[in-house]
C-alpha cells in the first residue's frame, strides 16, 4: 500500500502527475511537491517577509532621486500591473520598465501596456527585434522542437539582463518564480533568485541562443546575438541580481488581478481554451497554437496550471478544476489564420508540423488524420454536475479583431 501511493503518478490534491516538465516529487501521503510549497503561504509571517523585501531594496535607492532604481520587466498581461503596483506605490521606487515585444500582440495588450505606464507614470524601453530574424527563429523553433514561443521566452528573459548592464541599473524586479508556484522546487524561505542556468534549462527548454546556431544552419549570428545573455563578468561588474517578489509577497494571481482590474482599469478578455480570463490577454497565440502545443507534447494545457492553482488556494475542489480542464482542454483555436499570415504558412502545412510534435504517450493516430487523446484529464469521466462548475472569473473587455487578419503592427513589426 505503502508503495503504491509512494509511487503514485498523480498528486491527490491537484491535478499535477509526476510527469511535469519542470520536474515534480510526490510524497509518502500522495501531495505533489507544488502543493506542499503552496502550504507556505499559510504559514508564513508575510509581514515579516515584506519587512526583508524593504531591507533587500533599500541600498538601490537611488540618493536623491534623478535616476532609476530597479528594472521592472513588463508585458500587456500577467502580472505586470501588480508588480509595478508593488514597485512603485508600495515600495516607492523608481522603476524603469523594459518590454519585449513578441509581434503577437493583441489590441487589448497594447492597450494595457499603454495605460500602464501612463497610470504609474513610468518610462519605459521596448526592444523590437528585426521581425524577419524572430520568424526565421521561429521556423526554426516550431520544426525543430515544437516551440512557437521560443523567441518570447528568450526575449523577455534576457533584455531586461542586457538592460540592467547597459544602464548599470544592478536590481531587476520579476514576479512570482514559475518552478516555485507550480512544482514547488524551491521553499519561499530559499528566496531564489535569477539565473542563467534556470533560464537556459527550464524558461528555455535547454537550448540558449548559442545552441540555436549549432542547431539549425538557417539561423546566423545576425538572427540570435540580440537574445544572448550578458556575460558573468559584466554581470559582476554592475552587480545585477533579479528578485522575485512572490518570494516576499503572498502570491494570488486571480486576487490581485481583481485588485488590479479595480484600481487601474487592466483589461480582461474570455478565452475558449482556459476560464482564467485574466492573464494572457496579450498573445494571440499564447491561450491558442501555444496552448495546444504544451497539449500535445505533455497531455496537458494551461487550462491545467490554472486549475492547480485554484484547486491550491482552495476556491476550487479537485473535482471542480477536473471539470473546467474538460470544459476548455481540447477548444478549437481561434486565431490560427493570423499565425499562419505571420510565419507564411498555409494551415495544413502547419498542422503537419504540429502533429509531429504529438507525444505518443499521450496521442494515438488509428488512421491518417484523426487522433485520439489520452492525458490525465481522461482518466476520470465526466460528471452530471460538471455544466454547473463556475471559477468566477468575469472579464471586462475581449480579444475581438474586428475585421483583422494580421497580427497589429507595433514598433518593426510592418509586414
Ligand atoms: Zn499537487
Amino acid at each position: 500500500m505503502t508503495n503504491a501511493i509512494t509511487h503514485a503518478m498523480a498528486c491527490r490534491r491537484c491535478l499535477y502527475t509526476r510527469r511535469h516538465p519542470l520536474g515534480l516529487v510526490i510524497d509518502d501521503e500522495g501531495i505533489c511537491s507544488g502543493c506542499r510549497i503552496h502550504e507556505e503561504k499559510d504559514r508564513l509571517d508575510w509581514t515579516a517577509r515584506e519587512a526583508r523585501l524593504r531591507q533587500l531594496v533599500a541600498p538601490y535607492r537611488s540618493p536623491g532621486g534623478g535616476a532609476y532604481d530597479c528594472i521592472v520587466p513588463v508585458s500587456g498581461g500577467a502580472d505586470s500591473y501588480y508588480v509595478v503596483h508593488w514597485v512603485k506605490e508600495r515600495l516607492g521606487l523608481n522603476p524603469l520598465l523594459v518590454h519585449y515585444n513578441t509581434y503577437y500582440n493583441t489590441a487589448l495588450g497594447i492597450r494595457n501596456l499603454a495605460n500602464l505606464r501612463i497610470r504609474f507614470d513610468c518610462d519605459i524601453l521596448v526592444q523590437n527585434v528585426n521581425p524577419e530574424s524572430v520568424r526565421r527563429i521561429t521556423r526554426a523553433t516550431l520544426r525543430q522542437f515544437g516551440s512557437v514561443y521560443w523567441h518570447c521566452l528568450a526575449g523577455q528573459t534576457v533584455f531586461p539582463v542586457q538592460t540592467a548592464v547597459r544602464y548599470r541599473i544592478p536590481l531587476i524586479i520579476w514576479g512570482a518564480h514559475q518552478g516555485l508556484e507550480q512544482v514547488g522546487m524551491f521553499s519561499h524561505e530559499h528566496e531564489v533568485e535569477m539565473s542563467r542556468r534556470y533560464r537556459r534549462d527550464h524558461d528555455l527548454m535547454g537550448r540558449e541562443a548559442d545552441d540555436l546556431l549549432t542547431l539549425f544552419d538557417t539561423l546566423t549570428e545576425d538572427d540570435i546575438w540580440q537574445y544572448r545573455y550578458p556575460g558573468d563578468d559584466d554581470l559582476d561588474a554592475v552587480g545585477v541580481r533579479g528578485i522575485y517578489l512572490g518570494n516576499f509577497v503572498r502570491w494570488d494571481p486571480k486576487a490581485q488581478h481583481e485588485a488590479m482590474m479595480a484600481r487601474h482599469a487592466y483589461g480582461t478578455a474570455p478565452f475558449a481554451r482556459t476560464f482564467d480570463c485574466y492573464d494572457h490577454v496579450d498573445s494571440y497565440v499564447y491561450m491558442d497554437i501555444h496552448d495546444q502545443l504544451k497539449l500535445y507534447k505533455h497531455g496537458y494545457s494551461r487550462v491545467t496550471d490554472h486549475a492547480c492553482r485554484e484547486i491550491r488556494h482552495g476556491r476550487l475542489t479537485r473535482e471542480q478544476g477536473l471539470a473546467l480542464v474538460r470544459r476548455h482542454e481540447q477548444a478549437p483555436l481561434q486565431h490560427l489564420d493570423l499565425f499562419c499570415h505571420w510565419l507564411g504558412v498555409d494551415a495544413r502545412a502547419l498542422q503537419f508540423i504540429l502533429d509531429q510534435h504529438r507525444s505518443p504517450d499521450h496521442w494515438q493516430q488509428p488512421e491518417p488524420g484523426r487522433w485520439i487523446f489520452s492525458g490525465p484529464s481522461t482518466r476520470e469521466p465526466a460528471t452530471a454536475s460538471d455544466a454547473g462548475v463556475d471559477a468566477g472569473f468575469r472579464a471586462n473587455d475581449t480579444l475581438e479583431r474586428g475585421g483583422s487578419r494580421a497580427y497589429i503592427v507595433v514598433g518593426k513589426g510592418y509586414p
